[in-house]
């Protein structure tokens, strides 16, 4: 049978999120268990992060360590998945740079993540071209390693799709090379993009609006409680809305019913939780009290495991270093093959000299 082969990653451009958790990295961490995969790559992916930090290298620099030590505080096991820096598997650039002839500027313009970031960062009149290059980079990431399945975010999609028509495009016109990879969304809905603190739809490094992993216990208690909910949900009496509640989608991506009967055993579970808010009579305090200690429960592990790895940072500087190494090696051997499959190996094989030679003899 074919092998199973994950690949998947993140900016260093912060700490990461609890955004990145739900959406991703909890995923990682169960699939990593599952003893399903044959190989796992999860890459910190330093040169996609320079495309819109040009100007600001020592972010990314700085953000290396705290990327591997929250991958490493949630669970990720570097006996079982194989952490890299992007920025060292240099055939990954070279890659990018094949698949670009595949890819049209009208197509990379329609990608509406990259649309919806360009106007995030002010872009509009000054796109760096690494920048809106970096669906197709992506590709190259996902290919390199062969990756069956991609875990991530809902907003990775448009990313998928694109590799997905790149890796179509080069098997027709190349010949059958590339794998073509399938995204694994979160099943739970709440998990597929959650939203920032400020009820702003996506938690993001770059709006500020993060509960960070590595956060304390009373800092992240004090963002729950001042987290957006209803805004016309003013008096304890009002009923409530839970549309558009921050509150009420973190507990949907976050608790269990087990929650409840530890923490608020006057409901069963969140069903009956949210039909009281939506009745009236449900203050906002006493339910974000309770998301407090569901999310407490979530993070004391993360934040233990980090406390130790953290004293232990040169090995997780060798493991970032092994990590590498391999993941190297694996890029390297797909590389070989694209250019084989593109007729650039001149030297790799004896058939370019032998060819050279009928041409030319006498
Ligand atoms: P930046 O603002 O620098 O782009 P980010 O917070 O969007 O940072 P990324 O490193 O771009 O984080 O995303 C890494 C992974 O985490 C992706 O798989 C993405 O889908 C997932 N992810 C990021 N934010 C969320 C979120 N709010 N909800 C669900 N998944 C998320
Ligand atoms: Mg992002």
């Amino acid at each position: 049978m074919a092998e199973k082969i994950i690949l998947t990653g993140d900016r260093p451009t912060g700490k990461l999120h609890v955004g990145h958790y739900a959406g991703s990295l909890k995923r990682r961490v169960e699939l990593q268990n599952s003893g399903e995969y044959d190989k796992i790559y999860i890459m910190i992916a330093d040169a996609q992060a320079l495309t819109d930090n040009a100007d600001n290298p020592a972010k990314v620099r700085d953000n290396i360590m705290e990327v591997a030590l929250d991958y490493l505080s949630v669970g990720i096991d570097p006996a079982k998945s194989n952490i890299f820096i992007q920025s060292y598997v240099t055939e990954l650039t070279e890659l990018t740079f094949y698949y670009q002839n595949l890819v049209t500027v009208s197509r990379l313009q329609r990608n509406p993540t990259v649309k919806a970031e360009i106007q995030m960062r002010n872009f509009e009149a000054s796109i760096p071209v690494g920048f809106f290059n970096y669906p197709i980079s992506q590709a190259a990431d996902i290919t390199a390693f062969r990756a069956t399945t991609v875990p991530v975010g809902e907003d990775q999609m448009p990313m998928l799709e694109q590799t997905k028509e790149i890796v179509h495009k080069f098997n027709f016109v190349y010949g059958d090379t590339l794998v073509d990879p399938q995204i694994l969304l979160p099943e739970n809905k709440a998990c597929l993009r959650l939203p920032g603190t400020d009820g702003k739809a996506k938690m993001s490094k770059s709006l500020g609006n993060c509960i960070y992993l590595s956060e304390s216990e009373a800092e992240v208690k004090k963002k729950v409680m001042s987290m957006f909910t209803d805004p016309d949900h003013i008096r304890i009496e009002d009923p409530g809305k839970l549309e558009g509640n921050t509150v009420f989608t973190y507990l949907d991506a976050f608790c269990t019913d087990g929650h409840f009967a530890e923490y608020l055993p006057e409901y069963a579970n969140l069903d009956e939780l949210k039909a009281h808010y939506m009745r009236g009579g449900l203050g906002d305090v006493k339910v974000k009290k309770f998301l407090n200690h569901v999310m407490q429960e979530e993070l004391a592990p993360i934040r233990a495991r980090r406390a130790e790895y953290e004293s232990r940072i040169d090995d997780v500087y060798e493991i970032l270093r092994e990590g590498t190494k391999k993941a190297q090696a694996a890029a390297a051997e797909t590389l070989a093959e694209v250019k084989h499959a593109m007729k650039i190996d001149y030297f790799e094989t004896p058939e370019f000299l032998a060819e050279q030679r009928a041409k030319y003899a006498k």
